[in-house]
């Protein structure tokens, strides 16, 4: 599976419909400071739904959205295509692309396609999870970062580890097995109370 195709619209530098197509492979990204080369990558985050506004280094998310400047008006909206290779069935659909496109307005208001699609966050974070690509699993490493996983204490490189194996998706899945098993506990415990009174 590789990312095969970019489509930003709106987004940060990016005012007009702009398509990068990547190859199997190193792909580089080269250009004078300031122009653009972290958008790129930001857009990628970004459309893999990343939440957090300072992880695309902004202070809002429609901090995202491009804001006029070079005498092109700003624009209302803000959109983002990823396309991925999925030839080889990484993700189990039956779909030799999978496209997730995030679009998000000045308003606020935004949406998830998957494949054209509407779909949920969580939809795009499990399919995600499936390719190696989703959050945590550092298939973005921001400038800075690599510092900060040789300086990190041992503990929090070792979650690194384990999300890197894939590791991260079977944990969260325990963590919610282990919370439906103490629902399931408490309410058991509940009505063997009910039934004692009714005895
Ligand atoms: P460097 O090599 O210095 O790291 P870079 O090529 O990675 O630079 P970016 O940080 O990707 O550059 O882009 C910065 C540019 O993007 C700035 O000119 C900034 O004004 C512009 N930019 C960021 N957000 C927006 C926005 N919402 N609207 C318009 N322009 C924006």
């Amino acid at each position: 599976m590789h990312l095969k195709s970019l489509t930003l619209k709106g987004f940060k530098s990016f005012p007009d419909r702009t398509r990068l197509e990547f190859g199997p492979g190193v792909s580089v990204v080269v250009g004078p400071n300031g122009s653009g080369k972290s958008n790129v990558t930001d857009a990628v985050l970004w459309a893999m739904g990343e939440q957090s506004p300072v992880a695309v280094r902004g202070q809002t998310m429609q901090d995202i959205i491009f804001g006029g400047g070079r005498g092109i008006q700003a624009r209302s909206s803000a959109e983002v295509e990823i396309v991925l290779d999925n030839s080889d069935a990484t993700v189990d659909l039956p779909f030799g692309e999978i496209s997730i496109v995030r679009r998000l307005d000045r308003s606020g208001d935004g949406e998830y396609r998957l494949n054209g699609a509407k779909c949920r966050l969580v939809d795009v974070l499990e399919i995600l999870s499936d390719t190696g690509l989703g959050k945590e699993m550092h298939s973005v490493v921001s400038q800075g970062r690599v510092e900060g996983i040789v300086t990190s204490k041992p503990k929090d490189r070792r979650l690194l580890i384990e999300e890197a194996a894939g590791l991260g998706k079977h944990r969260k899945r325990r963590r919610r097995a282990q919370l439906k098993l103490e629902r399931t506990q408490d309410n058991l415990d509940r009505s063997l109370d009910v039934e004692r009174e009714a005895r």
